[in-house]
Formats: structure tokens, C-alpha cells, sequence
């Protein structure tokens, strides 16, 4: 074991440990789901904004990179200035700057830039010129989510623009692009639509001389549930840490993915309650009767949701053992009728031990298991200590 935070100290009393192994295995599964029967296969771009989902950005970053990894992308210019940091030189691409932005340190580091407007596109071209170099560039087209890229409307004034830039060598566009609304929901309307808007976007595009290296819609649910989404690169964010992103649908076993975050930590203390003790802030659990219960030194700071207060369970000790009451700030209480202190509690893992999976905290707290691996992970100050496992690839 690597602990790869020394800056936190000795090893901790919870503790979030993410298996790299895991992370490769589910990049060449899925490269293998998408890409095994295509006749022209296309390329994985793995996600590793939000600190790779709460895994580690640098260190999710290199393990996908060792399973075949083409590009990677992540939201903020800060992110992949960090990769950069970090030593990662391939192909890697941002898409979420704010209105003022100095591209010029993106376009020296080699950084695929997005741009959402032809106000932004000034901006790539303004920081190329700045670096002395073609931005790559890359377009985004708003196909019916309605969050980030250009409506239809402005996208031919953004094409060419673009088409301009490349005539006068500040940029290269590298890849045009969009993002579903409803992939999970494999017979929802919305993604036969998406699916033809950017279809028809494309061939603008191509009119306008455009040709890009990368055209690209799906994330993990578009890139497994509909093959028309697939294009030349999908980009690939929970499923690569090992989470269906559409568990209604199907499961990580059915997918053969493997979870790579496992939450876990030590009972602080156990005690026994007599019937009608109240539980934990506003007594929202009593005790029918005598019960032995448990305190886990992990809350809602640790990213332990509060909304599953009264309704997760935890493992202690190999069995399921219910929170009672709220969820606290840095602590919570479970049933647990043979727990002592000091037994090994499993909050969150692959599933493999009995333990809950990150879906299943998900349903407990009205989310998805993106929200729960991402808070858990992001620990950043206090009793979690975050290792990374399975570094080398073997
Ligand atoms: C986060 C994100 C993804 C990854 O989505 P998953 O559902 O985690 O696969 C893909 N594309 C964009 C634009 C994103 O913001």
C-alpha cells in the first residue's frame, strides 16, 4: 500500500482507498464495449475533472493513460494546467472557462480548448496569438441539453469563425462536440433527437470546411446505451470509476466494471441503548428496545450524505448494520448487536464483501453515485486519509 499523501500523516482512522487496478481494468472493458465490434474503431477519452470524480486526477489520469487512454478531459483550465503539471503530455481537452480567460497558457500547454461562442472563440484566438502558436480548438454545439455550447442558431457564425482562425493560422480545430441530455434513459425522445441535431450540425460544419480529428456526444451512458452517440471518441466518466451510470438499466456486474473507491473506517466505540433512547441530533430514531449501537468516526464533512440518515447501512464486521438517526457532521451511529469498538466499518465499495455500492447510497440519499464518490472522495482536511492501490500496471 502507497500512501500517497504524506502531507496528512501517519494513516488514519478512515480511510478512502482507491484501486488504480480497478480503473485500468474498466477503461479496457469499456474500450472493449464500445469499440470491439466497430468496423472503424474510435477512441476513449477518459474524465477526470472534479479530482477524477474524487479518485485522484493525477493518479486516475496516469492509470487511464497505462489502459490505452487517448485523450483526457476535465472541466477548468486549472485542471488541465494540473495534468499538465503532473507530467501528463497527451491529448487532453477543457471546456469550461469563464468569460475573460487567458487561453494562452492552455494553447503553450498543448491543451485542446473549448469554445461555446464567438465571444469565446476571440478569446482562444487572442491567447493563441499571445503563445505564439494555433490554438486547438475545439467547438461545441448545444444539441438540446441547454447548459453549455451554441443553440443552432448561433453555430454557422461559430463554424466560421472558426474556419477563419484556421485560414489565419491562430487555431486548428481539432474536434466538434456535444453532450446528451437524458443517456440513461435509453427511450427517452431527447436522444434520437440530440443524436440528429448534431448530425446535422456536423454537416454544416463539413460544408464550412471544417475537419476536425474528433467529432464526439456520448459520456458513459451514451457511449453503452446508444451506438449512434458513439462518433469517433467517447468520453467516459463514471463508468471509469467503476459505477453504471444508469443503474435502472444496468449494473456494474452486467457491465463487468469494477468499483475503484472503497470508503472505510473503525468503530470509535459501542455501547447499549434501552428501549425509548432517543438517537443522535433531534431524536428521529428511537429505540424500540434494548440495542447495541456504534459509532462511526465519518459524517456529512467526509461526504457522508445526511439525506441517508435513518436509512443506509454500513458493513461492520461482515453484516449490514443500519444508521440510526442523523447523520452528523463528523460522525454517525448504526446498529450493530455484536459490534466492538474498533471493528472495521465498510461504508462503500466494489460490493464484493457485502458491502454498499456507491448506487446504493445513491438511492438512499435521493442522488446519484456520481454525487457520492465525487463528495467522499474530496475529503480534504481532518480523519480521512486517501491511498491509491495497484500503481504499477503488472
Ligand atoms: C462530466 C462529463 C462527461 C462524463 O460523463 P459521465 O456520465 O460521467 O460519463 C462527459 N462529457 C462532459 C461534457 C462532461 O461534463
Amino acid at each position: 500500500m502507497d500512501a500517497s499523501d504524506p502531507a496528512r500523516g501517519p494513516r488514519a482512522d478512515a480511510e478512502v482507498v482507491v484501486d488504480l487496478a480497478a480503473v485500468r481494468h474498466n477503461v479496457r472493458r469499456l474500450r472493449e464495449l464500445v469499440w470491439a465490434d466497430a468496423e472503424s474503431p474510435g477512441e476513449v477519452m477518459v474524465v477526470v475533472k472534479a479530482d477524477g470524480y474524487g479518485h485522484g486526477m493525477a493518479q486516475v489520469a496516469r492509470a487511464a493513460r497505462q489502459a490505452g487512454a487517448g485523450w483526457l478531459g476535465v472541466a477548468t483550465p486549472g485542471e488541465a494546467l494540473a495534468l499538465r503539471e503532473a507530467g501528463d503530455t497527451g491529448r487532453l481537452l477543457c471546456w469550461l472557462a469563464a468569460p475573460g480567460h487567458d487561453f494562452a497558457p492552455l494553447v503553450a500547454a498543448d491543451v485542446d480548448c473549448t469554445a461555446y461562442s464567438v465571444a469565446q472563440l476571440d478569446e482562444v484566438v487572442e491567447g493563441a496569438r499571445s503563445a505564439g502558436r494555433p490554438a486547438r480548438l475545439q467547438l461545441k454545439l448545444d444539441t438540446g441539453l441547454s447548459r453549455g455550447g451554441a443553440t443552432r442558431d448561433h453555430w454557422l457564425a461559430l463554424v466560421t469563425g472558426a474556419r477563419h482562425a484556421e485560414d489565419e493560422g491562430t487555431a486548428v480545430v481539432t474536434g466538434l462536440w456535444s453532450h446528451l441530455a437524458c443517456s440513461d434513459e435509453p427511450d427517452h425522445p431527447a436522444n434520437a433527437a440530440q443524436v440528429a441535431a448534431f448530425a446535422e450540425a456536423l454537416a454544416l460544419a463539413d460544408d464550412a470546411g471544417l475537419r476536425p480529428e474528433v467529432r464526439h456526444l456520448a459520456n458513459s451512458a451514451g457511449a453503452l446505451l446508444h451506438p449512434a452517440a458513439r462518433h469517433d471518441l467517447v468520453r467516459l466518466g463514471i463508468a471509469t470509476y467503476g459505477v453504471s451510470p444508469a443503474p435502472d438499466v444496468v449494473t456494474e456486474a452486467e457491465l463487468g466494471l469494477l468499483a475503484a473507491m472503497t470508503v472505510r473506517g473503525r468503530l470509535v466505540m459501542a455501547k447499549e441503548l434501552s428501549a425509548d433512547d432517543g438517537v443522535s441530533y433531534g431524536h428521529t430514531y428511537v429505540a424500540t428496545g434494548p440495542e447495541r449501537v456504534g459509532l462511526v468516526p465519518l459524517g456529512y464533512a467526509d461526504g457522508v450524505p445526511r439525506h441517508a440518515s435513518s436509512r443506509a447501512e454500513v458493513l461492520v464486521d461482515g453484516r449490514r448494520a443500519p444508521v440510526r438517526g442523523r447523520v452528523c457532521m463528523d460522525q454517525f451511529v448504526v446498529s450493530v448487536p455484536e459490534g466492538e469498538a474498533g471493528d472495521e466499518v465498510l461504508l462503500l465499495g466494489p460490493g464484493t464483501q457485502g458491502e454498499p455500492t456507491a448506487n446504493e447510497w445513491a438511492a438512499w440519499s435521493d442522488t446519484i453515485g456520481y454525487e457520492i464518490v465525487t463528495r467522499m472522495g474530496a475529503r480534504t482536511h481532518g480523519r480521512a486519509t486517501r491511498v491509491w492501490v495497484g500503481q504499477e500496471d503488472t
